[in-house]
C-alpha cells in the first residue's frame, strides 16, 4: 500500500510529518474524502472542485493544478489496486514556526493521500440506523471542509455514547446537517433540507440527491426546518460519501438535553418509501458514473 506524501507516492511509514504542521499544531488545513467503487472516483470533479474552494476560502494557495490533482489521486487508487473504498486527502498550510498568522509565501503546503478499503453500508441502509439531537456548537463557517472538527467529533462522541451512527444537530432550534454527513426530512412527498449556507458543509451526495429530484421530479425545498418538524417527519435520512442515503429510523432520547424526552420512531420504524426510491435511484447513478 502506498501513499502519496508532497506528490510523490511513497510508503508510509517512509515519511516524517514536523511537528510545526499547521495542521497538527492548528487543524490549519482542509481535506476531502472521495468514493470509490469499481476502481473508479466518484463525484471526482465536484470532490476536486470543492477542494479547491475550501483553499479559496482559507487564503490558501494549493501547489498542484486540478488536472495533476487528480492525476496523482488516480495513480494511487491503481497503485493500491482499490475497487472498493474511499480516497483521504488533506493539504495543511505548511510547516512554519508556530505562529497564528500565516507564514511567508515560502512555506508550501503539506500534502497526504491515502486509500482504504471501504465496503458499502447495506446492511445499514437497508434496516436504517438511529439518530441523536444534539445542540451544533460549531464555528459559523461549516461551508469549509476544514481540519478543525472538534465540534463534529464531540457532536458524534455524543451519538456513540447513546448507541447512535449519527448525531443531527441543531442550531437555535433549526436543523443544521450530521457531525459528518447532511440531514434531509421527507414531509408529505417534498423533500426539506437545510440551504447551502455557511452553516452546513454542500455535501457532494447532497447535490447528487438533488439533482436526481430535479431530474424525477420530485419536489425539494432548500429550507431551514425545525426541531419540531424534523420530529413530525414521514422519512429522515441523511447523507454522506461513505454513508451515501442512511435513513434514520429512530431518534435517540438525548440524555444532556430536554429537547426529546422520549425517544421516538420514525414512521413505522423502517426506511420509508422515498427514501428507498432514492437509494435505488443514487445506485444507478453510482452504476452510470462507475460501472459503465
Ligand atoms: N456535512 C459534514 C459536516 C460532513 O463532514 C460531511 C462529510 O463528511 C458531509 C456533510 C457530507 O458531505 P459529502 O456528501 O460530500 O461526503
Amino acid at each position: 500500500e502506498k501513499i502519496i506524501f508532497n506528490g510523490e507516492l511513497v510508503e508510509r511509514t517512509g515519511i516524517n510529518i514536523d511537528i510545526e504542521d499547521r495542521g497538527y499544531q492548528f487543524g490549519d488545513g482542509i481535506y476531502e474524502v472521495i468514493r470509490v467503487y469499481n476502481g473508479k472516483l466518484f463525484t471526482k470533479e465536484e470532490h476536486i472542485k470543492r477542494l479547491y474552494e475550501s483553499a479559496e476560502k482559507i487564503s490558501m494557495e494549493l501547489p498542484y493544478d486540478r488536472n495533476s490533482l487528480e492525476e496523482q489521486l488516480e495513480n494511487l487508487v491503481k497503485e493500491n489496486q482499490l475497487k472498493t473504498g474511499i480516497i483521504y486527502l488533506q493539504f495543511t498550510r505548511g510547516v512554519a514556526m508556530r505562529a497564528h498568522g500565516f507564514p511567508g509565501d515560502d512555506v508550501v503546503p503539506v500534502f497526504i493521500a491515502y486509500t482504504r478499503e471501504v465496503e458499502r453500508p447495506e446492511s445499514s441502509m437497508k434496516n436504517g440506523v438511529k439518530g441523536i439531537l444534539v445542540d451544533d456548537i460549531r464555528w459559523l463557517r461549516c461551508d469549509i471542509k476544514s481540519l478543525n472538527l472538534l465540534g463534529n467529533i464531540l457532536a458524534k462522541q455524543e451519538a456513540a455514547n447513546h448507541g447512535c451512527f449519527e448525531a443531527i444537530q441543531h442550531r437555535s432550534n433549526i436543523v443544521t446537517e450530521g457531525s459528518s454527513s447532511n440531514a434531509f426530512v421527507i414531509k408529505n412527498g417534498e423533500l426539506w433540507t437545510h440551504p447551502a449556507t455557511n452553516l452546513i458543509l454542500n455535501g457532494i451526495t447532497r447535490r447528487v440527491i438533488l439533482d436526481i429530484c430535479k431530474e424525477q421530479g420530485i419536489q425539494v425545498i432548500e429550507k431551514p426546518f425545525t426541531v419540531d418538524e424534523l420530529l413530525d417527519a414521514d422519512e429522515i435520512f441523511i447523507s454522506s460519501t461513505t454513508s451515501e442515503i442512511m435513513p434514520i429510523v429512530q431518534l435517540a432520547k438525548n440524555t444532556k438535553s430536554d429537547i426529546l424526552l422520549n425517544e421516538k420512531t420514525i414512521g413505522d420504524g423502517k426506511p420509508g418509501q422515498l427514501t428507498r426510491k432514492l437509494q435505488e435511484l443514487f445506485e444507478k447513478e453510482i452504476e452510470k458514473q462507475c460501472y459503465s
